[in-house]
């Protein structure tokens, strides 16, 4: 089977997704590799490494005659670019990437108009043996680190406590809202840096986690026992909830100079967190960064990809951590990537058997139909009557 890595198209991404070293092994396993010249750059890896390491350099067009195609973005994380790709699609390739699959289903399906064969690796599930293959966390681990990095850059004051002859600088006050896999980053650098951290979030499970980091775990006075869904992640909560919260963790707000936003719920809109009217009670000077403005901000006015100012408090919207530090978001999704292909390939790949949990959960279109349950759902589509689906 010949397997090709595209170069991306989408504005700023600088990943790829496979690095040299990812290469080797999957051309030991008996595959021919080849990558889209130029696709490495930008992550530090250039053809000649790619070459060394046994994959063919190949042109745009001779990269989509493969029979399996590796991506970072596709479908609707490729948002302006996926169409000239999607129409590059034949009937059975394989498309493997990371597609945003269950708040862009309509691109899904136009993969599955296609023919395509499409495995979207947001949905690799989180269980034990594929810790290896999760391309969320191993981007969001990266994403939460840089987001305290652009929160330091834009505080102007310093996270440590310094003491000096010139006299003495009490540490910043970074609060993390949201402690999944970059909130948890994110408090560990902040540490790191010397700010004094506290964290929020609304599963308790959540506590000890922030605790061992050494940061200070906010208790609300609030029900939270139906907030964590299956596998770990939030959910959906009414809206009285959140006002409560937004409440209940105005005082905390106010009180921080850096607030770092990771708050998610998968497939939906980020739940507001901050209103403006918060926002308006911290100190001028203060920073927020809003690592949900993608999905629509938990922080009132920010917007994605821009710098807001309210009140003399600075809002930054990023949405692409991960590609500002390429070299090792492409080394880890590189990782991720060569993994879950090798175990597509013994599971039988293009025919993966669903009776595996990872091809089961990944596989969003075949044989020319959106066969994932709950992308089909997203894109109005009745379930598939006996599929196993
Ligand atoms: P995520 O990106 O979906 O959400 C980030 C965090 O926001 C979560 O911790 C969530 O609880 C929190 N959140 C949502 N609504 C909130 C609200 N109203 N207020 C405060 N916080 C709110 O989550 P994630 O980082 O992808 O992690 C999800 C879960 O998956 C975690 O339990 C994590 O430990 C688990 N996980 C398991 C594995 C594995 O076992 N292989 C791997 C990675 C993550």
């Amino acid at each position: 089977m010949k397997v090709a890595v595209l170069k991306e198209t989408f504005p700023g991404e600088r990943r790829v997704a496979l690095v040299p070293a990812a290469v080797a092994p999957l051309v030991k396993s008996g595959l021919e590799v080849v990558v889209e010249s130029g696709a490495g750059l930008a992550a530090g890896s250039p053809d000649e490494a790619y070459r060394a390491a046994g994959a063919g350099i190949v042109s745009r067009d001779e990269a989509f005659a493969a029979d399996c195609l590796l991506a970072v973005r596709a479908c609707g994380a490729a948002g302006g670019c996926w169409p000239a790709d999607r129409d590059r699609l034949r009937p059975g390739q394989v498309l493997i990437g990371m597609c945003d699959p269950l708040s862009s289903a309509d691109a899904c399906r136009e993969a599955a108009d296609r023919g395509a064969t499409l495995f979207a690796l947001e949905l690799v599930p989180r269980i034990t043996r594929a810790q290896s293959m999760d391309v969320l966390s191993s981007q969001a681990n990266i994403a939460g680190y840089r987001a305290v990095l652009l929160a330091a850059n834009t505080l102007p004051r310093i996270l440590p406590m310094m003491t000096t002859a010139a006299g003495t600088v009490t540490p910043a006050k970074v609060l993390v809202l949201g402690a999944g896999v970059a909130g948890l980053q994110a408090i560990a650098t902040a540490k790191r840096l010397g700010a004094q951290v506290s964290a929020y979030d609304v599963r308790p499970a959540v506590k000890e986690q922030v605790q061992s980091l050494g940061a200070r775990f906010v208790e609300l006075p609030i029900e939270t026992g139906a907030a964590e869904a299956a596998g770990g992640y939030a959910k959906a909560m009414g809206e009285e909830f959140y006002a409560r919260q937004r409440e209940l963790l105005g005082k905390v707000v106010a009180d921080s100079d850096v607030v770092v936003c990771t708050a998610l719920i998968p497939g939906q809109r980020a739940p507001v967190l901050v209103t403006r009217e918060m926002v308006s009670r911290m100190k001028p000077g203060s920073v927020i960064v809003d690592m949900a403005a993608e999905r629509g901000g938990n922080c009132e006015g920010s917007q994605p990809d821009e710098t807001v100012v309210i009140d003399g408090v600075t809002i930054l919207g990023p949405t692409n951590l991960p590609a500002e530090a390429p070299i090792h978001t492409s080394q880890l999704y590189a990782k991720n990537v060569a993994t879950f292909l090798a175990h597509l390939v013994k599971c039988g790949l293009p025919d993966v058997s669903l009776d595996d949990e990872i091809c089961h959960d990944t596989l969003v279109a075949r044989g020319g139909e959106l066969v994932h349950p709950k992308v089909r759902e997203r894109a109005g589509l009745p379930p598939q009557p006996g599929t196993g689906q």
